[in-house]
């Protein structure tokens, strides 16, 4: 852009460099390239085109470079405005990513607070109820165990006195039989 700004000013100031006592009067509109009047009668092709060159005075030219310059100046403050609207949505795209990647991440700590909290109380549900079992089977283990003694128990004293007695009957028996 400015190159072109430079070459435009250049236009009016510079002699031609082939000869030079004679000022580029003009030039052309594909390459650019400058003649004087002497240059005109020796032109080649025009190195953009590769056919004759688009001849035109210099402040033709210089007003088409200008008007040119201007389009694309304009074009790329558009474009500036375009990028930072765009830079400005991907900040806003960015932070609204990061504020719900957040809110997200706090969500499955919650979760796993929660799931740890609710895990937690139905194994302590089920320590109680395992406990509560525990106790019923061990009340009835004590109360066959003291059943079943007392059962013994009583057998062994009935039997303990028949055989008291049956002693004691085979002692008069032998009593009476020493005494005959
Ligand atoms: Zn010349
Ligand atoms: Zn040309």
């Amino acid at each position: 852009m400015q190159e072109y700004r430079a070459n435009a000013n250049k236009i009016k100031v510079r002699l031609c460099d082939k000869h030079e006592d004679q000022p580029y009067n003009v030039g052309c509109r594909d390459c650019l390239s400058l003649c004087c009047v002497n240059c005109l009668s020796g032109l080649k092709n025009c190195t953009s085109t590769g056919v004759s060159h688009q001849l035109c005075s210099l402040e033709e030219l210089s007003s088409e470079l200008k008007q040119d310059i201007d389009a694309l100046t304009s074009k790329l403050g558009n474009k500036e405005g375009e990028w930072a609207s765009l830079s400005k949505a991907a900040s806003m795209l960015l932070s609204d990513f990061i504020s719900e990647t957040e809110r997200f991440v706090h969500c499955l700590h919650k979760t796993k607070d929660e799931q740890i909290k609710e895990l937690t109380s139905r194994y302590e549900n089920l320590e109680a109820e395992f406990v509560k079992q525990r106790q019923a089977i061990q009340a009835k283990i004590s109360q066959f165990i003291e059943a079943d003694v007392n059962e013994d128990c009583s057998n062994f004293f009935i039997e303990r006195s028949r055989i008291a007695a049956k002693l004691r009957q085979n002692h008069q028996v032998c009593t009476f039989v020493n005494a005959l």
